[in-house]
């Protein structure tokens, strides 16, 4: 196992409660882990630490969103400041300031002419922001009836209404009737015969991008508002987008006047190398959905950059009158934009997102030298993102991985996460190149025993 940081040997130890049934756990399946749980009780940098005192390296940097590794120093002391000096402002009719200067920084670390930043707590929150917004902007630039609109199959852009109608992963929408009406969905972008073990972006897919014609066309664009795509799919197993398709995208939504919306909640902050990934591809979205890496996950923001022309249109009726009948009490709350401008500085003082693209080939190069290991079927790698397709068991669809996350962690020391049978991999950003071995090490050792 990896050598505890001495902060986790010294921090006393957190008292575990006997009971465990009051919390309904979100996505899990409570009965199983309620059996035998996998108990956190503190983190710092790399590692997370059990009850126990088991240092356990964080291999998806929470849920991929500490990108600057855990309980920094900096982001620790803005906090414990920011609560002492102001610990609540609403953000309705007033304002502090540290939420402008967020919202500068990041409009500054947005492409283009996304200037403006609409802030909700939670990703789930941005994406509903976001889609509001879409069909606001229509109806105040006159073309009101522009209310459809487009997301794409293995799509996941939260659990809000919104976004589990746009999101295409069936399991997390089977269950809640009939959701949004007027949404269409574009054909995902994974073939495992043509891109099977791709480092980086496939050569093959961006024409799928074209199935976005023949949507508009079934509908018409006057009834079109939105397209809403993550650059990189994360939750659905990593599918990295084909070079050009989101070029593709962005010149049809472009010759049909139609908002592009770039769901960058896990891609944001660095973990494809840049502030967004929309840089990384070129590509400049109407509207950037963002969360997590945001305050490197140490208190919850989410937001909507949106670009100039949208928020002008808002801008022209009575100056006395509210231009956006949105927002949550705790939009720019005081402790959020405290930890996010000490994360912004974390990122910019320690090149973070310089040092994902130096990391990139390497951590590409250790985790594909898995691929002859028993049951891989497919690995993709891009930026400091990964995903390992296991076969499935065939009676029991997701097994095999259910077991490779927990025996990760119980017996490698390691945490990853799981979604059907595929393991995902986000490291924090911090990451040495000692530490990729280690957690590529740890996986050949898992992957040889799982059976
Ligand atoms: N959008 C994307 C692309 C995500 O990956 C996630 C969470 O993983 C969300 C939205 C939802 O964010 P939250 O869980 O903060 O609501």
């Amino acid at each position: 196992a990896a050598a505890p940081s001495p902060a986790g040997s010294l921090a006393p130890q957190a008292e575990i409660p006997n009971d465990l049934e009051a919390f309904w756990m979100p996505f899990t399946p409570n009965r199983s882990f309620k059996k035998n749980p996998r108990m956190i009780t503190r983190a710092k940098d790399m590692f997370y630490f059990t009850p126990e005192g088991r240092a356990v390296m964080d291999g998806t940097a929470g849920l991929w969103c500490t990108n600057a590794g855990h309980n920094r120093e900096p982001i620790v002391a803005a906090i414990q400041a920011q609560a002492a000096e102001l610990d609540y402002a609403p953000a309705f009719q007033f304002g502090h300031p540290k939420a402008f200067s967020v919202a500068s920084r990041i409009a500054a670390l947005a492409p283009g002419d996304l200037d403006h930043v609409f802030f909700a707590n939670s990703g789930s929150e941005a994406v509903d922001t976001a889609l509001k917004i879409a069909i606001a902007y229509n109806n105040v630039r006159g073309q009101g009836t522009r209310t459809r609109l487009i997301g794409r199959e293995r799509g996941y852009h939260g659990v809000g209404f919104g976004g589990i109608s746009v999101g295409g992963i069936v399991s997390n929408r089977k269950q809640f009737g009939t959701l949004l009406a007027g949404v269409d969905h574009l054909p995902h972008t994974y073939n495992r015969q043509e891109q099977a073990f791709t480092k980086g972006e496939p050569d093959w897919g961006a024409h799928l991008a074209d199935e976005l014609e023949r949507i508009v066309t079934l509908h018409d664009a006057s009834t079109v508002a939105a397209v809403i795509v993550e650059p990189m799919a994360g939750s659905t197993g990593v599918l990295p987008p084909p070079k050009g398709y989101l070029q593709r995208l962005r010149a049809i939504c472009d010759r049909h006047g139609i908002l592009l919306i770039f769901d960058e909640v896990i891609s944001g902050f660095g973990r494809l190398g840049f502030g967004f990934a929309a840089e990384r591809y070129g590509v400049v979205p109407d509207m950037i959905c963002f969360a997590k890496g945001v305050t490197s996950g140490t208190v919850p923001m989410g937001g909507v950059v949106v670009r100039k022309p949208i928020y002008d249109a808002f801008m022209r009726g009575p100056e006395h009158v509210i231009e956006l009948f949105h927002g949550y009490t705790y939009s720019a709350h005081p402790l959020a934009c405290a930890a996010s401008l000490a994360a912004l500085d974390v990122y910019r003082d320690e090149d973070l997102f310089g040092h994902v693209l130096r990391m990139e080939p390497v951590w590409a190069e250790a985790i594909h030298a898995l691929r002859d290991l028993p049951n891989v079927l497919d690995i993709r790698t891009v930026g400091l993102v990964a995903a390992i397709d296991l076969a499935s068991r065939p009676d029991a669809v997701g097994a095999r991985a259910y077991e490779a996350m927990d025996r990760c962690f119980r017996e490698h020391d390691l945490m990853v996460r799981i979604t059907g049978d595929t393991i995902a991999l986000t490291p924090p950003l911090i990451i040495s190149e000692t530490q990729i071995g280690d957690i590529a090490d740890k996986l050949k050792r898992l992957l040889t025993t799982l059976h």
